[in-house]
């Protein structure tokens, strides 16, 4: 699934149709997708996972889910949930989910919670944290209401660079290490984003998927843990667990 910095870098790749004027707008998306033919595009904008395409009084919501992919003036075989044709050029998304929202996204969105946006605000995340109390570090990281964007490979790489267990508990944190994580999920998102820039992402992880700890090279544990039973990475040599 496609992480914040990921989406971000959607936005930048579909910039240059702002402003544009859509000839053709088709797809088997279940929304009026008629009602954009003949609309300039406002804006793009990114929250979280959640890509937006705006215009003047409502948006479309794309989230990639698992496997939704996009393309730029070229096509896929299998049939797009959203075209837009625009003049001598396109694009087109597939195998997402797509909603149209009445509005403008400042009603939706608190940009505050969206780790790769400029309003980000460290100290409302820690705030909403306090209120979890009894609930995993690897859990309360996938929680889009405070990290927004953050997903499991960014969860991973956070944890084992600030040496915390991904079972450890958020309100037995001592106030130094939450502040960390805290910390960490913004500055690794952007660090995410340049090594995805420059498709160097995979080569800098450290823990996620990996067979050996790189700091204390013994075997890492890979398996599924906590209320979202995602996939855990991580050293149990390094990564302190608190939980008392
Ligand atoms: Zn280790």
């Amino acid at each position: 699934m496609p992480e914040g910095p990921s989406i971000v870098i959607i936005k930048e790749e579909l910039q240059s149709f702002t402003g544009k004027k859509i000839l053709k707008a088709e797809g088997n998306a279940k929304i009026d997708i008629a009602r954009c033919k003949g609309l300039k595009i406002a804006d793009f904008k990114s929250w979280g996972k959640h890509f937006l395409i705006c215009f003047d009084g409502f948006f479309l919501r794309i989230h990639l889910l698992m496997f939704g992919t996009y393309r730029i003036n070229e096509r896929k075989e299998t049939a797009p949930r959203l075209l837009f044709k625009f003049r001598g050029s396109e694009f087109s998304f597939y195998t997402c989910s797509i909603k149209l929202i009445e509005g403008h996204p400042d009603d939706h969105y608190d940009w505050e919670a969206d780790t790769m946006n400029n309003d980000w605000n460290p100290k409302k995340a820690a705030k909403k944290l306090k209120k979890l109390k009894k609930t995993f570090v690897c859990d309360a990281l996938l929680n889009q209401d405070i990290f927004a964007g953050v997903g499991n490979i960014i969860k991973n790489e956070v944890l084992f660079r600030i040496k915390i267990h991904p079972l450890s508990l958020v309100n037995k944190l001592p106030a130094k290490k939450l502040k960390e994580m805290i910390e960490d999920a913004r500055d690794y998102s952007l660090q995410f984003y340049t090594w995805k820039k420059a498709f160097v992402l995979k080569k800098n992880w450290l823990i996620y998927k990996k067979p050996i700890c790189p700091r204390c090279k013994i075997k890492a544990e890979r398996t599924y843990l906590g209320k979202t039973d995602r996939l855990s990475s991580f050293c149990t040599k390094c990564q302190k667990l608190y939980n008392k």
